[in-house]
């Protein structure tokens, strides 16, 4: 029996409204990606190549995950989810095989994105001497996909990783994870709208302030951001159940409390 889940096509509900801030990404991404999959005859008239997969890079929270799926959704285009570590620690030639899957499937679902996760957990660079062999078939299986052994019509490898520095240079060679694009952590404005974003399914103070808010969270992922706001909450009902909505203040409280994941020492690294 196979260790790995099957592959499901799905249709993500999530829409460009629902991530705060991300400008460049989204329309990066709607060029890179939305652009050859429904108008290829316009690259193909004006004769030049649409990248065949995008490299997300960043710290982890800061919605690398979700802007691929708002364009999935947004484009009407498949979304095949793939977590590197889930392709690893098989029997021998399995891993092989479910890379043959997913893209076989992700052809017959065309047009598609092929999501993969945590990339680096098979890419990690061979020429460093830190690459496990067992790990090499499973590049080898990915780059011939991507190089198109059979046509890659219709079919754009989104690949993620929060650690870009150990990931395989062979799979950012041109043609492969052509386009690489950095999202970082918010800023000032993208933190209000992502505030927005969540207390506007809340019940929230009426005097609430969204940009001294946004002002505390200096430096914090969206991902933080969303779970400050769920604290806010949480912290309101433990001291008094019957609250009929979140204060400002517990908020203000939830927001000083964040441990930062993201660091300057993280940060310098991408
Ligand atoms: P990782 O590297 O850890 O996989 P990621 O960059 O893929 O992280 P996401 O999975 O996209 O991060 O984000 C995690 C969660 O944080 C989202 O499900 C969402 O709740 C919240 N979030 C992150 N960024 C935003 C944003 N810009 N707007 C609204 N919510 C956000």
């Amino acid at each position: 029996p196979s260790a790995m889940r099957e592959v499901f096509i799905e249709t993500p509900q999530v829409r460009w409204s629902d991530i705060g801030g991300q400008q460049y990404v989204k329309q990066k991404l709607k060029e890179c990606i939305e652009w050859p999959l429904l108008h290829p005859e316009a690259f193909e008239r004006l004769g030049v190549k649409p990248p065949k997969g995008v490299l997300l890079y960043g710290p982890p929270g800061c919605s690398k995950t979700l802007t691929a799926k708002a364009l999935a959704t947004e484009s009407g285009i498949n979304f095949i989810a793939v977590k590197g570590p889930e392709l690893l620690n098989k029997f021998v030639g399995e891993s092989e095989r479910a890379i043959r899957e997913i893209f076989r499937k992700a052809r017959a679902a065309s047009p598609s994105i092929i999501f993969f996760d945590e990339i680096d957990a098979l890419g990690t660079s061979r020429s460093e001497g830190r690459g496990n062999s067992s790990h090499e078939g499973v590049i080898t299986t990915l780059l011939n996909e991507m190089d198109g052994v059979q046509e890659l019509v219709g079919v754009t490898v989104v690949a993620a990783t929060n650690r870009p520095d150990v990931i395989d240079t062979a799979l950012m060679r041109p043609g492969r994870l052509d386009r690489i694009l950095y999202v970082g952590p918010p800023e000032y404005q993208g933190r209000v709208d992502i505030l927005k974003i969540r207390t506007s399914k809340m019940a929230v103070d009426p005097n609430i302030d969204l940009e001294e808010l946004a002002s505390l969270t200096d430096g914090c992922s969206g991902a933080e951001i969303s779970a400050l706001c769920q604290d806010a909450a949480l912290w309101t009902m433990h001291d008094n159940m019957d609250a009929p909505y979140v204060p400002h203040a517990a908020f203000v409280a939830a927001a000083k409390a964040v441990r930062r994941q993201i660091t300057p020492e993280t940060i310098r690294r991408f």
